[in-house]
């Protein structure tokens, strides 16, 4: 879009043709959440989570746009007072005049969104859907594709690492001692084990599944690997940012610094010897 102010509304229509809502889970909260479709936007923000410390960063950034992955409002909300830490959140971006959007699951599934952008940074071919979705809408949930070479299970999971950005990884590693045929979905996704199962996957990549999940793997010779569900959907948050700033001239698009994975790793020292004896 040239020439024209751009607005909340315009905004909103790029992010629908990037995640048709459509497309979104039933239980899901997605769309415009907060704001007035008619406002001017020329500063936006993407970011996985709105906690209190990334809205903080908007405002003080001058951001009229926040676009979260995670939603806000999730629940259902009979009041808006500061005597809650959402309520002060959305009187400060209120306030402020801050608009809300979030594509969530839309996101996660579209053509363009993370399962596919992560298919595509393993560098897996013939990429399809995990699991079509319903009649009549095109496309699908979660990923799955091959390899054109097989990987070893080291090969592999340093390409994971790159590909998301970590350190560290969890793994079960319990099926074919090589990897060729991958399944995956961001956040937390046991729901897709046994699409992947069933897919013939031998590995199958999450962001976090309960420990039973795991178990259930292991049972059924399925490799399973853990990014972290802040890692397994952060990297997208900062290619939005990115793809918004080529769709949208005159806005300056970026992605909040302070969404932080609220985990972190404790790494034990070893104990110190003493040398002296
Ligand atoms: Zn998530």
């Amino acid at each position: 879009m040239t020439g024209m102010a751009i607005c909340v509304e315009n905004v909103c229509q790029i992010l629908r043709q990037l995640a048709p809502l459509l497309t979104a889970e039933s239980w899901d909260n997605v769309g415009l959440l907060l704001g007035r479709p008619e406002r001017t936007v020329s500063r936006l923000m993407t970011c996985l989570t709105l906690t209190p410390a990334v809205a903080r960063e908007a405002i003080t950034r001058n951001a009229q746009m926040i676009v979260t992955h995670h939603p806000v409002l999730f629940r259902a909300t009979k009041t808006i007072t500061s005597d809650t830490i959402e309520g002060r959140l959305l009187l400060d971006l209120i306030e402020a005049g801050i608009a809300v959007y979030s594509p969530h699951t839309a996101f996660d599934n579209a053509e363009g969104g993370i399962n596919q952008w992560l298919a595509e940074s393993l560098g897996l071919n013939s990429i399809e859907p995990l699991r079509q979705f319903p009649q009549g809408i095109y496309g699908g949930s979660g990923r799955m594709g091959v390899f054109a070479e097989s990987h070893s299970k080291h090969e592999f999971l340093e390409k994971l690492a790159t590909a998301v950005g970590v350190e560290h990884l969890e793994v079960s590693w319990h099926g074919a001692e090589r990897v060729s045929h991958v399944g995956l979905a961001c956040g937390s996704a046991a729901e897709y084990l046994t699409d992947a199962f069933q897919a013939e996957c031998d590995t199958f990549v999450t962001g976090e599944v309960r420990f039973h999940s795991a178990v259930e793997c292991q049972s059924r010779g399925l490799n399973l690997v853990l990014t972290g569900h802040f890692s397994s959907e952060r990297p997208a948050i900062v290619r939005l940012a990115h793809v918004l700033s080529d769709r949208l001239f005159g806005v300056e698009c970026f992605a909040s610094e302070l969404d932080r994975d609220p985990l972190e790793l404790f790494l034990r020292r070893p104990a110190t010897v003493d040398s002296t004896g």
